[in-house]
């Protein structure tokens, strides 16, 4: 029998009495986690006692280090193309990585995707990308490079080799109240990145009520902890922090945000939506040493439109194919005229989850055309009976209580002058400071 060197119980009471941790002590917690020697039990009150002390920059990072050791780890080096990664962390109405990995590609780097389902309020881009008839995320690592050769871009999911710890931690910490911790949270995220294997990797750090991370103070703590963590792997990391206390764009929902990214690949789209593409796109070409890159120019020339067409191709998926709208529908009204003066992120989230958008459990089916559809964005002019969201789903029985939630996200200033130009008047896609790029964050 192994004669293990340290025990949980110690590890745990040293983290309990705020003491620092050694490097030897988490490398062993973490492998003998895998294990199965340390109990889930025991594992999930370390978690509550890093929850409750921290870890330290140099325990965060033999932390992370722990975790990437527990996993195989990709190369895109025989690719002979800058392998360029983005993560979200997550928020509402998010489907910039569908119009903006394809993007990135049309411009002669690799993009590679590894992203996840939803869980809770906010979607899962392999849920959004599941809604294209025929589309596959499940590639095999030989059809992804295979891909990544051809295409430039693929958006698939992560196999269980990337780091295993963590997809038991992970689903550890969402049942004990132990994902809100900044050493967690970046330890999680980042050693995925970092087993991901890209040259450069660009950080999108949602900041608002539908984040995890609710306000600047945290979040700019959150980028910082991460971009340090992705330097000191030889990764050229940078984070943008954005707003996230509005959804982004006009849904939410899977189909209903297909349809969105699509419209900005065409060069529409709303604002908010091209914008933050626009931006995250400039900031890893800059990565991959293509500063002069002009993204918008890629968009209005239909080069990231192709690109998106032939990856969707390339994973089975039909481009032209129709996309599902939801079988029922109710319409949310503006009682008196006003001006739309709060849209709360969280709780449209919330909403489209309750329409059967998103999922409780990892096993739940989600519905393709479920979602909330937006018509109006804080500072838009309402009239009386002017529609202001759209729920969708498959099964009315859901509708009431999605409404009750949709209801309350909605807040109409009766007084308020709008700050918006009316609809229908020109309202370009690329403006100076409209208040969503809250920070940028580099080494
Ligand atoms: N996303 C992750 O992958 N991990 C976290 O801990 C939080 C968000």
């Amino acid at each position: 029998m192994t004669v293990e060197p340290f025990s949980a119980v110690e590890v745990i009471a040293a983290k309990r009495d705020q003491r620092r941790l050694t490097k030897a002590q988490i490398d062993w917690v973490i492998d003998a986690y895998v294990r199965g020697v340390v109990a889930e039990e025991q594992m999930s009150a370390l978690a509550m006692a890093i929850c409750l002390n921290g870890l330290d920059t140099g325990e965060l990072a033999c932390w992370t280090e722990a975790m990437v050791e527990t996993g195989e780890k990709m190369s895109f080096a025989g690719l002979g193309k800058v392998a360029v990664d983005k993560h979200s962390t997550g928020g509402v109405g998010d489907k910039i990585t569908l119009p903006l990995a394809p993007l990135v590609a049309s411009f002669g780097v690799c993009v590679p995707q590894l992203s996840g389902r939803g869980l809770g309020h906010t979607g899962g881009t392999l849920d959004k990308l599941e809604a294209i008839p025929g589309w596959r995320a499940n590639l095999k690592a030989e059809e992804m490079m295979t891909q990544l050769g051809s295409v430039g871009a693929v958006i698939c999911q992560a196999g269980p080799g990337l780091v295993p710890a963590d997809q038991r931690l992970y689903a550890l910490r969402d049942v004990t109240a132990t994902i809100d911790s900044i050493p967690l949270i970046a330890s999680s995220i980042m050693s995925k990145k970092i087993a991901a294997g890209a040259d450069v990797l660009v950080l999108d750090v949602k900041c608002g009520s539908g984040a995890f991370m609710q306000d600047l103070v945290a979040a700019r703590q959150l980028a910082r902890t991460m971009v340090d963590l992705g330097q000191a792997a030889g990764i050229l990391t940078t984070a943008l922090v954005t707003d996230m206390s509005v959804p982004l764009g006009l849904t939410a929902g899977n189909a209903l945000e297909v349809r969105e990214a699509i419209e900005v690949l065409a060069g529409g789209g709303p604002k908010d939506v091209v914008e933050l593409t626009l931006t995250l796109a400039s900031e890893m070409l800059a990565g991959a040493g293509l500063d002069q890159a002009d993204p918008a120019a890629a968009l209005a020339g239909g080069q990231a439109m192709d690109t998106w067409r032939s990856m969707i191709r390339a994973q089975g998926g039909d481009p032209d194919a129709p996309l599902a709208w939801g079988r029922e529908h109710e319409v949310v009204i503006a009682p008196a005229d006003g001006v739309l003066s709060g849209l709360d992120a969280r709780a449209v989230g919330m909403a489209a989850w309750h329409l059967g958008a998103g999922r409780t459990r990892r096993q739940d089916r989600v519905q393709a055309g479920a979602g909330v559809q937006l018509h109006a964005k804080p500072g838009d002019a309402l009239v009386s009976g002017q529609k202001v969201a759209t729920a969708w789903t498959d099964r009315p029985e859901l509708l009431p209580r999605a409404l009750e939630v949709l209801n309350a996200a909605i807040t109409i200033d009766r007084v308020a002058k709008p700050t918006n130009p009316p609809a229908g008047a020109n309202r370009p896609g690329r403006e100076a400071a409209s208040g969503l790029i809250l920070d940028r964050v580099v080494f």
